[in-house]
């Protein structure tokens, strides 16, 4: 399908649907909307509008499917996989606006709530009622509900509570021709026809714009306890996690970071980290109501590592010491962000006794690039982030970084794994789906797309190759 350009009365009828001060133009601020935490990608939207109901966004769609017009969903534009990336130009759709907590329902433990609501602010709301949202992806200070969804975002607490989907019990979408359909609702259980919100979950703005959505929250722990322990090796690391399992205790967080990485950090705050000799630390998170329970836990967690060979275990029962505990892993990608010049961004997963080999094997594999990986990330389910960055600040040219990067997901694939966790298939990772997912697979996919979307006005050239401009 090819698509058509915004035009002066698009623009016009545009302004008809939405405050003309939500429809924008400018230059300076399309800019903003042109990408996302994604390093390389880079289009500008020809216009971005802010609608604030289901009503608003309904009538766009309408619009743009009529004139066939690439149409991108946005939420905090924290995407690291190029998924809100304008990449035909069009409408971006910012569902910022879209702020509001509509109900917190204590009764029945579910929250409805509009996709602009900003996932910390979101939980903070939710602590003043003893209760929480457990997805916690890093961002959370910036990224949004509906971008949560769209992508089903993890985070540290997935090794315990799961990950987004796990949580969404209703949804309301708007679909590319603009038609409103709400699916689900404030129930546990739910197998009426096929499950059309675990299909949009994750779906990557490809199928459907989200206008809102139910999800389940849970009682809040009244404990948390942090523990930092550096290793020498990521061998040590993962036997020590696989015991802590094994002897019953499941942690909310096992997460990891390697020593290079660590040092950066170090770097980037500009001053002396424990341990920063250390060849991996791990923090590891305990929560729970009784406090004696956590306290026996931790005891019990901190053993185990002194046999698995730590160097030390730093215990943070206070809210000061906790936040000192994460303060690496949480700057970790301001810090990669401001020291290295990273050529790739990576997402991986794999069965979560296999990290050691894959952080081996892909150490090795990237020196013969004159490249570093900087891996960190979810020790405890298996997926590790690997920021891969030019040794001497040089770009390699783009053919040497995509047959890097497909080696990369080769390894990964070889072990069980796959090429994305959390993050998506967005653009970055288009080229490279056929490595994990069969040709049939990828054709189902289309069809579904198909029969959400005929025009592929939505999201076009994401997960798969999509639409071109007249
Ligand atoms: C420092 C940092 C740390 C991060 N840590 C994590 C982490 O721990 N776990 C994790 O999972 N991710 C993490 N991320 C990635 C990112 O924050 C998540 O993917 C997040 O869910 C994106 O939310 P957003 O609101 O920013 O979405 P956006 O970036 O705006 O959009 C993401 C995708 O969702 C689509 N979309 C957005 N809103 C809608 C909507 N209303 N309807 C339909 N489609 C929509 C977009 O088209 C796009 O494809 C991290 C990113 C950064 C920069």
């Amino acid at each position: 399908m090819k698509f058509h350009p915004v035009t002066a009365p698009i623009i016009e009828s545009l302004k008809k649907i939405l405050e003309p001060s939500r429809v924008i133009v400018d230059k300076d601020t399309l800019e903003n909307y042109a990408h996302d935490e994604t390093p390389l990608y880079h289009t500008l939207p020809e216009v971005v509008v802010k609608p604030v109901s289901t009503d608003e966004v309904s009538r766009i769609m309408e619009l743009a499917h009529e004139h066939v017009i690439p149409v991108t969903p946005r939420c905090g534009g924290t995407s690291l996989s190029g998924g809100a990336v304008p990449l035909r130009g069009g409408i971006v759709l910012s569902l910022e606006l879209m702020d509001r907590i509509k109900e917190i329902d204590e009764k029945n433990f579910m929250a409805v709530v509009e996709p602009g609501v900003i996932t910390e602010q979101f939980d903070k709301e939710l602590a003043r009622h003893g209760l929480f949202f457990p997805p916690d992806p890093v961002s959370s200070d910036s990224c949004m509900i509906g971008g949560n969804v769209a992508e089903c975002a993890g985070g540290p607490r997935a090794m315990k509570y799961g990950v987004t989907k796990n949580y969404v019990v209703g949804i309301e979408v708007v679909l590319a021709d603009g038609t409103v359909q709400k699916y689900g609702g404030k129930l546990l259980k739910n197998v009426t026809g096929y499950d059309i919100i675990d299909l949009i979950v994750g779906s990557e703005g490809t199928l459907a714009v989200i206008t809102e959505v139910t999800v389940r929250v849970l009682s809040r722990p009244r404990y948390i306890v942090a523990l930092l322990i550096p290793f020498m090796s990521i061998e040590d690391a993962s036997e020590f996690t696989l015991q802590v399992l094994r002897q019953g205790i499941s942690p909310a967080a096992i997460e990891f970071m390697d020593g290079e990485a660590y040092r950066l950090v170090q770097k980037y705050l500009g001053r002396t980290l424990p341990h920063y000799e250390a060849g991996t630390h791990i923090i590891v998170e305990l929560d729970g109501d009784e406090h004696e329970r956590i306290r026996q836990q931790y005891d019990t967690t901190g053993e185990i590592a002194l046999r698995c060979g730590a160097l030390d275990v730093y215990v943070g029962e206070t809210s000061k010491d906790k936040i000192r505990i994460w303060e690496a892993r949480k700057k970790m990608s301001d810090a990669l962000k401001a020291e290295t010049s990273p050529i790739a961004r990576e997402d991986l997963v794999v069965p979560k006794d296999k990290i050691p080999r894959l952080i081996t094997r892909l150490k090795t594999h990237v020196q013969s690039y004159d490249a570093c990986l900087y891996a960190f990330g979810h020790l405890g389910d298996g997926n590790i982030h690997a920021d891969i960055a030019a040794r001497k600040h040089e770009h390699p040219d783009q053919a040497t970084i995509m047959k890097l990067r497909k080696e990369i997901y080769e390894i990964t694939v070889s072990l069980g794994g796959t090429i994305t966790a959390e993050h998506g298939v967005g653009l970055s990772k288009i080229g490279f789906l056929s490595l994990a997912v069969s040709s049939e697979q990828i054709e189902l996919m289309k069809r579904i797309k198909m029969a959400f979307d005929k025009k592929g006005i939505l999201n076009p050239g994401k997960i798969f190759p999509g639409g071109d401009r007249t």
